[in-house]
């Protein structure tokens, strides 16, 4: 995932200060040298990191930081405050007009993900209760308009074309007023791009600016480009002006130096980031949950949300009863697996829980051919055996392993996983109905 080398340097450094009872402005300059170190291999903005040590550095030495009884945790907590902060602090969001239809301009470079993301975006605003016209002003690359098409009956979003003969100026003006004969109340129009910026892409897009007034530009760069992403912004920025930025493909192995570099080089917020290829992977940015990421507190609230929208609340509510009571079988947990595919790889899920527990889950190996393996074990097993496991002696074993081709040791794992799992959610159900005393720490 993003910003995983990033992730894990900093957590070490971090592990070794909170280790120390009490700190002096060596370790505190000695660490700085480290998460410097880490920024710069991320690939953030020379400039950007040194300001942020400097930032970082200030604080934790001034003020009455070292001299308290915790401050390895406060310096952590200082530098997710500087890390939230230079992801533009709070979530930003996009501006709707007073009175519809609002009018969104999608602009970038070729292979960014221009078009993939006005679909998701579409999708997304759907969701939200919008109704969203798709305006393909794209006439120069061959296939864009038929992309759009694809994307848009994907996300089940209607698109405005009209062909690749006019100017995109006129061809957005027409889908407007289509728009409004038809009642979207949000207009995204896909525009073109270029494999470099060039000045003939620059008027044309600051002519469609001007005859179309859009409430919103947004900028989409591939955060896999690193600086060259940053030095786009800036560009666009400084040319035609934007609201803000979506950074795509933050689901690859980028080193995470854009999204750290973006807001604070432009001035202009990341609004959305692009999580993955299909049209559900588009997400709103929140810069503390994405700080907490980064330090291995987790991103619980992501998680939530994201289960959300993929769980079915009566179940949901059916199964915490059944964790509160410990009635939780195999087949509530078959059931899990399933509803948990739907959510996506396993691995991305685990990236989102807080350090310890993400880590201890990952020791498990649960990948997604495991989870293959774990469905086929459930599946071999009676329905008294689902519901009761304990009654699953060494003969059951033996069948269930011949049953769902795996062996004994497969079946004695997840036997013992499965308890494992059980205590650890009523452990999480007790927690949660006990707000007050919670166990998470730092
Ligand atoms: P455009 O030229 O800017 O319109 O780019 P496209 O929308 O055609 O996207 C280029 C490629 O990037 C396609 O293969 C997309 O599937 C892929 N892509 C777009 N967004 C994401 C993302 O968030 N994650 C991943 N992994 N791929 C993406």
């Amino acid at each position: 995932m993003v910003f995983e080398g990033l992730a894990e340097k900093l957590q070490n450094t971090f592990k070794k200060l909170k280790g120390k009872g009490k700190l002096t402005e060596k370790d505190v300059t000695e660490a700085m040298r480290e998460v410097k170190m880490a920024l710069l291999e991320a690939d953030v903005n020379f400039k950007v990191v040194k300001d942020f040590v400097n930032r970082v550095k200030e604080r934790a030495v001034g003020g009455d930081v070292l001299e308290s009884l915790t401050p390895g945790q406060q310096v952590v907590k200082i530098v997710n405050d500087e890390l939230t902060a230079l992801m533009g602090g709070t979530q930003s969001k996009m501006t709707f007009a007073s009175k519809p239809p609002t009018i969104v301009m999608l602009v970038g470079l070729q292979g960014a993900g221009k078009t993939t993301t006005t679909g998701k975006l579409a999708g997304l605003l759907k969701k939200q209760g919008k109704r969203p016209l798709l305006i393909a002003g794209d006439i120069y690359r061959p296939a864009a308009i038929k992309q759009l098409q694809v994307v848009g009956s994907q996300v089940d979003v209607p698109v405005f074309t009209m062909g690749d003969k006019l100017s995109p100026i006129d061809i957005a003006k027409a889908g407007i007023e289509h728009g409004v004969k038809h009642g979207n109340d949000i207009i995204l129009i896909d525009t073109a791009g270029r494999l470099h910026i060039d000045e003939q892409l620059m008027d044309e897009l600051i002519g469609i600016k001007k005859t179309v007034k859009p409430h919103e530009i947004l900028l989409v760069v591939d955060s896999m480009t690193g600086q060259d992403a940053v030095n786009v912004a800036e560009h666009f920025n400084e040319k035609l002006g934007i609201d803000g930025v979506i950074l795509t493909k933050l689901d690859g192995d980028t080193r995470g130096g854009a999204a750290l570099s973006v807001r604070s080089v432009t001035n202009k917020p990341i609004k959305f980031v692009g999580m993955g290829e299909k049209l559900t992977d588009l997400e709103p940015f929140y810069p503390d949950r994405m700080a907490s990421r980064i330090l291995g507190m987790g991103d619980v609230l992501s998680l939530i949300e994201k289960a959300q929208t993929t769980y079915d609340a009566k179940k949901a509510k059916e199964l915490e009863n059944k964790i509160k009571s410990q009635q939780f079988t195999f087949e509530d947990f078959l059931d899990q697996i399933e509803q948990m595919k739907n959510m996506g790889p396993i691995s991305q899920i685990l990236d989102m829980l807080p350090g310890a527990a993400g880590k201890q889950l990952k020791g498990l190996q649960v990948d997604d051919k495991e989870i293959a393996h774990i469905q086929a074990i459930i599946q071999s097993m009676t329905r008294e055996e689902r519901q009761n496991p304990s009654i699953i002696n060494g003969s059951r074993r033996k069948r269930i392993a011949m049953g769902s081709g795996t062996n004994v040791q497969q079946v004695n794992r997840l036997l013992k996983q499965f308890e494992q799992t059980r205590k650890m959610m009523k452990q999480f159900a007790d927690m949660s109905s006990n707000k007050k005393g919670s166990k998470f720490k730092m």
